[in-house]
């Protein structure tokens, strides 16, 4: 006889997915798990900023409804490219919340990197779709308007952020049981244990290197700086309606501990696995449903030893910045990430020294003015300013 099987089924619906920056890594790991899920999931909007070529093959191998190139140099490329395959072109900063608005898709991934990732994803919000969101700058510039409509819309905003997918997974079944604190992981970057003098000389390739994880050229240099870590407690704060003393950061080199939660009776919660991001992209886009999958398992008798100690904010001084914005609130964070995006921006092109960078966000914290409840548009118009004093300093 054959056994009865508990296992449960999922529904046979296929879920609609719009990809945000779907070039990115973030995108290109969503699309690796549409294409080994095809009877779940579909992509039907697919987005990038100038690469065309692979948008292009992404469109020919996933036929979506749409798509968003945002330079529009390169509208007639991607055009022509997919002439007669019933894909809908779209080209420029614009077209990217118009296809937030299409009705084609009920999920979003949020994949666009920076301050651009923002506006798409109001406007996803605002016609009531879900977000996978690993856009963390969004929350970061204007975390309180985004869960307001958030909260108004009735959607779900599932954290893709692995810490904050982490913690998103140990408050499933807790909803009555407040957080007394929540605990960041953080891997340390490439450059754990350095000293202030060594961080002078280092350069593009070196930062760009992370030792646990394969991104995009902007997050891999906000983790060497530990900046990464301060996005994500002030996106932390926002996701989890935390207080700021609520959010503790610990580096944890092996990052096999995503992130922990602590109750009021003092039982911590931690979610584990290997270092993949794919794991909490399926999670988002499948929750409440776990997907059965053959990624590598970690294996406690392999590598037993987990480390654990305080991070070093002195050394790592866009950490400090970012906690003091966070502890000021206000249009405070959206001023650092401006002056972050455009001083890494700076660093990238190698127009800015490493060190350098704290200094320029130091220098626009101080100058712009700060506004305590700003509207959404005081919010965009001190990410402007944010962004032209702080590129004033490096002359771009
Ligand atoms: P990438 O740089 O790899 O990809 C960014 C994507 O956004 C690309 O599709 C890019 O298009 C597009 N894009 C870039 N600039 C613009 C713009 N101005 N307007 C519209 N689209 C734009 O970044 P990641 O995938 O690494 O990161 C994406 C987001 O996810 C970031 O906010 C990051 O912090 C977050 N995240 C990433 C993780 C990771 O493992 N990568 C982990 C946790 C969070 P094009 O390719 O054409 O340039
Ligand atoms: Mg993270």
């Amino acid at each position: 006889m054959e056994p009865v099987s508990f296992q449960h089924t999922h529904s046979s619906t296929i879920k609609t997915i719009g990809i945000f920056g779907s070039t990115g890594s973030i995108g290109k790991q969503t699309l690796d798990v549409i294409r080994t899920n095809p009877s779940l999931f579909k992509a039907t909007i697919l987005t990038a900023h100038s690469n065309a070529d692979l948008l292009i093959e992404q469109a020919l191998e996933f036929f979506p409804q749409a798509v968003v190139i945002t330079d529009t140099n390169k509208y007639n490329q991607v055009k022509l490219a997919l002439e007669g395959k019933d894909i809908a072109v779209m080209a420029g900063e614009e077209a990217l919340e118009e296809a937030a608005a299409m009705s084609c898709y009920e999920f979003m991934m949020a994949g666009i990197v920076g301050f651009a990732g923002l506006k798409p994803t109001l406007m996803a919000i605002s016609n009531g779709k879900n977000i996978g969101l690993a856009n963390k700058e969004t929350l970061v510039v204007a975390g309180d308007v985004v869960m307001k409509m958030a909260a108004e819309k009735g959607i779900s905003i599932i954290p893709v952020d692995s810490e904050h997918s982490a913690i998103y997974q140990c408050l499933v079944g807790e909803d009555k049981n407040p957080i007394e604190k929540i605990i960041l992981t953080a891997s340390g970057g490439p450059f754990f244990g350095k000293k202030p003098n060594y961080l002078v000389n280092i350069k593009r390739e070196h930062a760009i290197q992370h030792p646990n994880w394969s991104m995009g050229a902007k997050i891999s240099i906000d983790s060497s700086t530990l900046m990464n870590k301060g996005l994500e407690m002030i996106e932390a704060k926002w996701l989890f309606n935390l207080k700021p003393s609520q959010i503790e950061v610990v580096v944890h080199q092996q990052s096999i501990i995503h992130s922990m939660v602590q109750f009021e009776d003092g039982s911590i919660k931690a979610q584990m696995g290997l270092p993949d991001m794919k794991l909490p992209i399926q999670y988002a886009m499948a929750y409440p449903n776990r997907l059965k999958n053959d990624f590598p398992r970690y294996n406690f008798t392999k590598s037993a030893v987990l480390n654990f100690e305080p991070p070093d904010i002195k050394t790592f001084r866009n950490l400090a910045l970012a906690i003091a914005a966070m502890h000021k609130g206000g249009n405070m964070p959206c001023i650092l990430n401006a002056a972050n995006e455009i001083a890494v921006y700076g660093f990238l092109k190698n127009r800015v020294g490493y060190i350098d960078m704290t200094e320029i966000i130091e220098r626009t914290m101080a100058t712009i003015p700060f506004i305590e409840n700003p509207s959404l548009e005081e919010y965009f118009e001190s990410d402007g300013e944010a962004r032209s004093f702080a590129a004033s300093m490096i002359n771009i």
